[in-house]
């Protein structure tokens, strides 16, 4: 069998967490946390594992309830937008995951550009090109990772079909600004191309960023997807719970996807995340996750500081990059490795965020993680 993505391998965050399972090392290399979900949610899962009829097909595009639940949360948080109608705007999806690859399949066609912010999460690139399209990327520098509008410029065409943004961003945490937002409606007016916004980290904003999602940009939101994950809102990537917010006619196209993808989320996960929102009526949840996270990162950079790591800025998100030059200079792989074997200590090398293999001596911790987690993981570093 001729393989359609003979160049991919296993991940880099599956061969990383075999690699700390191995060694015994710290895992701060895949993106998960080591605390459970909150407890109203693991109580509302259990009572719906309990409760019959809970356990047959959910409805194709998500429990009314919990499209409800999202649409209320969703008005309240992203001012100036209105609410998005449950019946027609938001399909509950398995993970993010799964609406980013519903999303490429339902407009991508053979010969599409889709433009692509590098480093990138990896499953961008592959999910493009099984659908026969184009990546077009656009590399973001280091430090700040901030996108130069001119070359942006230079990669969309009439071929675009879809610009992939995520902010906050993974690796980097770095959050488009109002610029940023305006920058991209401005070159998009007059095309017919379409924005996928992964916004998965969207509550974790530092240092009093407001939140921004596309839908808060009027031309935006005619034509974007915007992506939010329960793995990341409510620790709980297991569960593999997302969804998608799109106008109409864009979440038609999605769903007739979805509907032969998966075709429905499991049902109990689906009645607890509802009953926590409904309950949760100022959205004390989403906002606490900001100092939550705030507080772990403050927590890891001091642990760190004056050791030899460069650590770079952390705008929001759960990871933290270092450039580790003052220790080796060897490529991010082999220094990965090292790190795993020799000090105990798991962590993602950048490189694997670019799909030329970029190398620019940067390292990733997770440190959605607890405190003696960090301590423990913290004196291995140092
Ligand atoms: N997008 C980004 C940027 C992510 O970091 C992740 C999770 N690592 C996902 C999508 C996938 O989300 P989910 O676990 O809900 O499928
Ligand atoms: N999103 C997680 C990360 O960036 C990984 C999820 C996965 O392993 N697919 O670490």
């Amino acid at each position: 069998l001729q393989s359609k993505l003979p160049d991919v391998g296993v991940s880099i965050f599956t061969q990383m967490t075999l690699l700390a399972q191995e060694t015994g090392a710290i895992n701060l290399a895949q993106g998960f946390p080591d605390y459970d979900p909150p407890q109203e949610l693991l109580e509302a899962l259990a009572r719906h594992a309990r409760t019959p009829g809970h356990h047959q097909y959910a409805p194709m595009p998500g429990l009314p309830r919990l499209r409800a639940a999202i649409a209320t949360q969703v008005a309240r948080l992203h001012a100036n937008a209105p609410a998005p109608d449950p019946a027609t705007e938001i399909t509950v999806t398995a993970g993010a995951t799964e609406a980013l690859y519903a999303v490429m399949a339902a407009v991508v066609r053979p010969g599409d550009e889709v433009v692509v912010f590098e480093p990138a999460y990896d499953l961008y690139g592959p999910a493009i090109r099984l659908q026969g399209g184009v990546p077009r990327y656009v590399r973001l520098p280091a430090p700040h990772f901030r996108p130069d509008w001119d070359a942006v410029r230079r990669v969309v065409s009439p071929r675009t079909r879809l610009v992939l943004i995520n902010t906050p961003h993974n690796p980097s945490g770095a959050i488009f600004t109002a610029d940023d937002w305006h920058e991209l409606a401005r070159l998009l007016a007059g095309t017919d191309a379409l924005v996928l916004s992964d916004e998965v980290y969207e509550h974790l904003v530092f240092d009093g960023a407001p939140r921004m999602s596309a839908r808060q940009h009027p031309e935006l939101r005619e034509r974007s997807f915007v992506l939010s994950s329960f793995g990341k809102t409510y620790h709980a990537t297991g569960w593999k719970v997302g969804y998608c917010i799109a106008p109409p006619a864009l979440t038609a196209e999605v769903r007739r996807v979805h509907q032969f993808l998966t075709f429905a989320v499991s049902t109990p996960t689906q009645h607890a995340l509802a009953d926590v929102l409904e309950a949760d009526t100022t959205d004390a949840h989403a906002h606490g996750l900001t100092s939550f996270y705030q507080a772990k990162r403050d927590q890891f950079r001091a642990l760190l500081a004056d050791a030899g790591w460069e650590l770079l800025p952390v705008p929001g998100g759960y990871f933290q990059l270092a450039r580790y030059s003052a220790f080796a200079s060897t490529g991010d792989l082999a220094f990965a490795e090292f790190l795993a074997r020799e000090k105990g200590v798991a962590v993602v090398p950048v490189s694997a965020f670019y799909h030329d293999g970029f190398d620019d001596g940067l390292i990733r911790f997770c440190f959605a993680k607890e405190e003696a987690t960090l301590e423990a993981a913290a004196k291995c570093l140092r």
